[in-house]
């Protein structure tokens, strides 16, 4: 498959995945589950992040506003198959853009992640 640009400038293992659960666990942290048809295909540890891509860094926002572009988050769980991946957000009293993902997202809503 060739490789986009944004591939070779941010990450060779960019994909896509589909949020299919997207629940609140206490008042203050949501559960957000990610899957993908395909494994992911980056090494893993426990304890290691993911960034989240949450505006296109190609775009005309995201070369204004690179910073507003991801947010990391760890990988609470991946599953054997390495076609999940769980995710658990602290629900601060916040408005920044990783908080308003979280709040936000709902099942089918598609994530590009690396
Ligand atoms: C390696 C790494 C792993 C991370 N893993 C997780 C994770 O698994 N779950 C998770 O919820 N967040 C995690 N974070 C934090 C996450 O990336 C975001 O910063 C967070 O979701 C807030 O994003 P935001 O865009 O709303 O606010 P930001 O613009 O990122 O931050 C706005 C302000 O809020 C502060 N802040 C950020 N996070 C918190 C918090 N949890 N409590 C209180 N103040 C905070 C920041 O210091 C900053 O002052 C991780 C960050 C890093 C660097």
């Amino acid at each position: 498959m060739a490789r986009t640009m944004r591939d070779r400038l941010f990450g060779k293992y960019a994909m896509e995945g589909t949020v299919t659960v997207a629940e609140q666990v206490t008042s203050a942290m949501r559960r957000i589950r990610l899957e993908t048809s395909q494994p992911v295909a980056f090494p893993y540890t426990p304890g290691q992040p993911v960034r989240i891509q949450l505006k296109d860094p190609l775009s005309v926002l995201g070369l204004l506003r690179p910073a507003d572009t991801l947010r990391t988050y760890t990988i609470w769980d991946l599953d054997p198959a390495r076609t999940a991946i769980e995710l658990r957000i602290h629900l601060y009293d916040g408005d920044g853009i990783g908080l308003t993902w979280a709040r936000a997202a709902r099942p089918r809503n598609r994530v590009t992640f690396w």
